[in-house]
């Protein structure tokens, strides 16, 4: 069997089961975005995911966004999942539709730097650590109502939600908790009505988990290994 089969049959076969949570949860699967993962991949193999229909991808290096993006088709929006150092920022911006990693008021404050330089918006999620996990990155729950205060006084940046990579674990019900305590701080946030920012995004879930996120609230799912494969950083 070809690469090409297998990455439209597993895109398939993802957004299957993203309407069967939806469902489950009463929600509307249109309101669920599949973010297709696609970092170390080669650029055939997004091809293969666009032409099977696929049209959001996410990177977590801006290396990879800077060489994949002109090779690809245009009407393609691609995000920044991963990590983001400052010196990179002035690359990315404007090239990614989001930028899902926004985890200090340094970055942020880079962001709004280059985004005025460039007269654009940009659209922002804040990154939770949710578990309060040592080895991740992002806000503390606690602190994210502030940090949230703080990123509105920003004119070119657009908050538009929170975004966390939940712990690693065998049994994925195990981050049902902490997927709900994203939608709670969501709400809380919300509830305060502080000017620019607007919660109607919520970044999470994975291949393993995926499923929870969006019987959690999910708006967003990003998806690597389930639709291209495992990853070899070793080659
Ligand atoms: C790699 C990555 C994913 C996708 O992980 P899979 O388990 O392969 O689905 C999602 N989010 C972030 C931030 C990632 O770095």
């Amino acid at each position: 069997m070809t690469e090409t089969n297998y990455i439209s049959e597993n895109l398939d076969m993802v957004q299957k089961k993203i309407k069967e949570a939806a469902a489950r949860a009463g929600r509307n699967p249109e309101d669920i975005t599949l973010i297709a993962v696609s970092k170390t991949k080669p650029v055939l193999m997004l091809q293969e995911a666009y032409d099977a229909g696929q049209r959001v991808f996410g990177e977590n290096k801006v290396q990879e966004i800077l060489e994949k993006e002109p090779v690809l088709p245009e009407d393609i929006s691609w995000h920044m999942i991963g990590h983001l150092q400052r010196n990179k920022v002035k690359q990315v911006i404007g090239k990614a539709a989001m930028i899902h990693s926004v985890d200090s008021l340094r970055l942020a404050e880079e962001i709004e730097k280059e985004a005025a330089k460039q007269d654009i918006l940009c659209s922002i999620l804040i990154e939770i650590n949710i578990a309060a996990e040592e080895s991740k990155y992002g806000i503390l729950p606690e602190e994210a109502p502030a940090f949230a205060k703080q990123l509105s006084a920003f004119p070119h940046l657009r908050v538009k939600g929170l975004m966390t990579v939940a712990p690693f674990t065998e049994n994925p019900e195990e981050n049902r908790k902490y997927f709900r305590k994203m939608q709670q701080l969501a709400v809380d946030i919300k509830q305060k009505n502080i000017d620019n920012i607007c919660m109607e995004t919520l970044s999470m879930g994975m291949t393993g988990d995926y499923e929870i996120a969006i019987e959690e609230g999910a708006t967003m799912v990003r998806v690597g290994t389930g639709i291209f494969g495992e990853r070899n950083y070793n080659k």
